[in-house]
């Protein structure tokens, strides 16, 4: 972690915690009854009472060449580490009563199957997201779908799912991995490409007194945000080819209070430490930073917890 980028992941200690130990005035807002904890890549677990939604979470990692100048190799085999998984499961470390999936891309959607199997937990996403994880496995009867604009109440926490859209690179601004599928437990997923992006979709959680919104890929639907104003808002690097990504983004969130920053890390390697592959997180600071100088910016390392 550098200077100037927020530590509290490696403390454990949330905003509240972290301004008693700067010396912080007593005027220092209560934290929350909202606890995020990043799993890498997209993946984070927000705990609100004793209840705990998932967003994109893939423990797995499995290396695929994405940060190569080759790029991701779409014959890639999908795996899921269940080992891995059980493990974080059985010491209670990795719960879920809800399950979030922005889009069908391996990074995102490979180890949901198993979590839904093994928590129960509900799992929303597009007619394409569930496609793929019926014919990977998952327990149909848990599968909720979602089309963006929906507004659930659950026992002490709601989900806002927003249309959004996905990243798109190069010079001619393409989606990878693109297109859908209809509902069908039948053609099952065998390598990363057979993971259709599927549209993609943003969440707010909101519950304890706080919100997050999570954007799974840089890029957005502006109109969906109308009158949004969470506390914390999960950013993904990149969006260059996207008309001012980042400040049109912020502005139309009133300027969140917090800017957390997410899939920034290279999931080639296991989780641990947090790698930036590329230098992405310093350029998402700097545009955060000359934005919304009165957001702060929000950097977890894997398994870091922040409490707005
Ligand atoms: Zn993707």
């Amino acid at each position: 972690m550098e200077t100037g980028i927020s530590r509290r992941g490696l403390f454990g200690a949330g905003a509240a915690a972290a301004a008693i130990l700067a010396g912080a005035p007593a005027t220092a807002r209560a934290a929350s009854g909202l606890t995020l904890r990043w799993w890498g890549n997209n993946g984070w677990e927000v705990r609100i009472g004793p209840k705990t939604i998932l967003i994109d979470p893939w423990p797995t990692r499995f290396k695929t060449g994405t940060y190569t100048s080759a790029g991701a190799d779409p014959r890639t085999p999908l795996s899921v580490n269940r080992e891995l998984i059980d493990g974080y499961l059985d010491r209670g470390l990795l719960r879920a009563d809800h399950i979030l999936v922005t889009h069908g891309h391996y990074d995102h959607l490979t180890d949901v199957p198993y979590l839904a199997q093994r928590t129960g937990a509900t799992v929303l996403g597009t007619e394409t997201h569930l496609s793929l994880m019926a014919a990977l496995g998952a327990p149909e009867d848990q599968l909720a779908i979602a089309t963006g604009g929906e507004d659930l109440t659950f026992d002490g926490y709601s989900i806002r799912v927003l249309r959004a859209l996905h990243s798109a690179t190069g010079t001619r601004a393409r989606v990878a991995f693109p297109g859908t599928r209809t509902l069908s437990r039948r053609d099952r997923p065998r390598v990363i490409a057979d993971l259709l992006e599927g549209g993609t979709l943003a969440y707010q959680v909101s519950g304890g007194g706080a919100s997050v919104l999570d954007f799974g890929g840089s890029n957005y639907v502006e109109s969906e945000l109308a009158g949004l104003r969470p506390d914390v808002v999960l950013v993904p690097p990149g969006g260059a080819k996207v008309t001012e990504y980042v400040p049109r983004l912020l502005r139309a969130l009133g300027n969140p209070r917090y800017v957390a920053a997410t899939h920034w890390d290279d999931f080639d390697l296991p989780l641990g430490r947090a790698h930036d592959p590329n230098g992405g997180l310093e350029v998402l600071r700097k545009a955060v930073a000359a934005a919304s100088p009165g957001s702060e910016f929000v950097v977890l390392d894997h398994l870091g917890e922040f409490t707005p």
